[in-house]
């Protein structure tokens, strides 16, 4: 069996992998796919001490990092079940399975689509999820923030201290949003919300964005609005459906976590955007990898041995 298996290869996992095996411990590591949400990002800038650099360009350092110690990485196959009798069994969907006497979970999570025309196509030319990571490329254009939760409104409100304006269409007829946060955003002076307003379409002139176009649900009526940038804010949806009978989440399906990343299951860690951490960032998902990693080894260190 492995001392720590570590479920998942974005820079949660990756971490969590060089931690473990750093300690002389015996290390793997499953993923679908290394590099996780990286993989799939543009431009990142706020990686400190890498002033620029692209998704797959920072997935192929992470994944030189690990090589450089004794990880046993297997890719391309999900884990879809976990068992505990002596050991933790791990099950992927190929049938195979692992044991270990400890497992980091590090799954990460998805953004909701709006599933409209267009969103795929513009995905990274001016549709984007993160407005921590790409706010600050429309810096003087104009932005639409698709979803009026806390997200949404939160968004809007970071994104109009630097863009010209900012659209908020919600779907349904009020805002789920705090009303401190409505409240601030009202506040601001360049934000316009729009509620009852179903998104249909991204328009594009074939390299980027250049509006969006939706139906007012109360009149039926279609419109056009011009922008530089959408900002889709529908949900983060946790990698954890596979977990929901094994381990405590919440009620959004985030794994409930403590300071030294245990979870409700002793011997089970997690760490990343698929725990309930607030903040969804590559360099918090890589200090929370360090953090659950180091966690496994002083759960480990304290086992008497069978
Ligand atoms: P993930 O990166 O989601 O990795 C999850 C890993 O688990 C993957 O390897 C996946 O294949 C694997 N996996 C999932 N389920 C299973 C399973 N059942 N079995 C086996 N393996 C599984 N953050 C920034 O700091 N700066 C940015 O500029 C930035 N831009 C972003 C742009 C986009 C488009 C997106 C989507 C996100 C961006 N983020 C950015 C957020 C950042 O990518 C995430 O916070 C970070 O990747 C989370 O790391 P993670 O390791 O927790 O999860």
């Amino acid at each position: 069996p492995f001392d720590v298996l570590v479920v998942g290869g974005g820079p949660a996992g990756a971490s969590a992998a060089i931690y473990a095996a750093r300690k002389g411990i015996k290390t793997g590591l499953v993923a679908d796919r290394f590099g996780g949400q990286v993989m799939d990002t543009i431009g990142i800038e706020n990686f400190i001490s890498v002033k620029k650099t692209e998704g797959p360009k920072l997935v192929a350092s992470l994944e030189e990092h690990v090589k450089d110690y004794d990880v046993d990485i297997m890719t391309g196959n999900l884990a879809v079940n976990v068992e505990q009798n002596d050991y933790f069994n791990l099950t992927l969907d190929n049938g195979a399975t692992l044991q270990s006497k400890s497992l980091i979970l590090a799954t990460g999570a998805r953004w909701r689509q709006m599933n409209v025309p267009g969103e795929q196509e513009y995905r990274g030319k001016g549709v984007a999820y993160c407005p921590h990571c790409d706010g600050p490329l429309f810096k003087g254009k104009s932005v639409a923030v698709i979803g009026g939760g806390n997200s949404g409104i939160e968004a809007a409100i970071d994104l109009a201290g630097f863009v010209n304006h900012v659209t908020v269409l919600e779907f349904d007829n009020k805002l789920r949003a705090d009303q401190v946060l409505q409240d601030k955003a009202a506040s601001m002076g360049n934000i316009t919300i729009i509620k009852s307003a179903m998104t249909t379409q991204v328009l594009g002139d074939g390299n980027k964005v250049t509006g969006l176009r939706y139906t007012d649900r109360t009149t039926e009526q279609s419109h056009d609005i011009e922008l530089a940038g959408i900002f889709v804010q529908i949900g983060l949806v946790p990698n954890s459906e596979w977990l929901r009978d094994y381990i405590e989440l919440t009620p959004r399906g985030e794994i409930i976590t403590d300071k030294q990343g245990n979870t409700s299951v002793p011997g089970i860690f997690a760490a990343g955007d698929v725990t309930d951490s607030p903040y969804k960032q590559i360099i918090i998902a890589m200090g929370d990898g360090a953090n659950a990693s180091l966690g496994a080894f002083d759960y480990l260190i304290r086992q008497v041995p069978n």
